[in-house]
């Protein structure tokens, strides 16, 4: 008898749709490269923590989303 129980324990492969938010990159404020950054999911424009926090007036006004200054998309946090 073949183990086909372990099928179900396989998982699915991720849909690639889901970017992830926050991920390393290179900030396009600051040109430097960090761990953390905040990733546009429709233009890929990027910003470290350190930027998005100096120029947190510019990004968000409620803390919960942030709107990309590039596109204006509007992401959550
Ligand atoms: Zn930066
Ligand atoms: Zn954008």
């Amino acid at each position: 008898m073949s183990e086909e129980k372990n099928c179900f324990l396989t998982p699915l492969t991720p849909k690639k749709n889901k970017k992830k938010k926050l991920a390393s990159g290179i900030c396009d404020f600051c040109g430097k490269e960090h761990l953390l950054c905040y990733i546009c999911t429709q233009c890929e424009f990027t910003v470290c923590q350190t930027c998005f926090i100096e120029n947190q007036k510019m990004f968000t006004r409620s803390g919960v989303t942030w709107v990309c200054p590039n596109c204006l998309n509007w992401e959550t946090l």
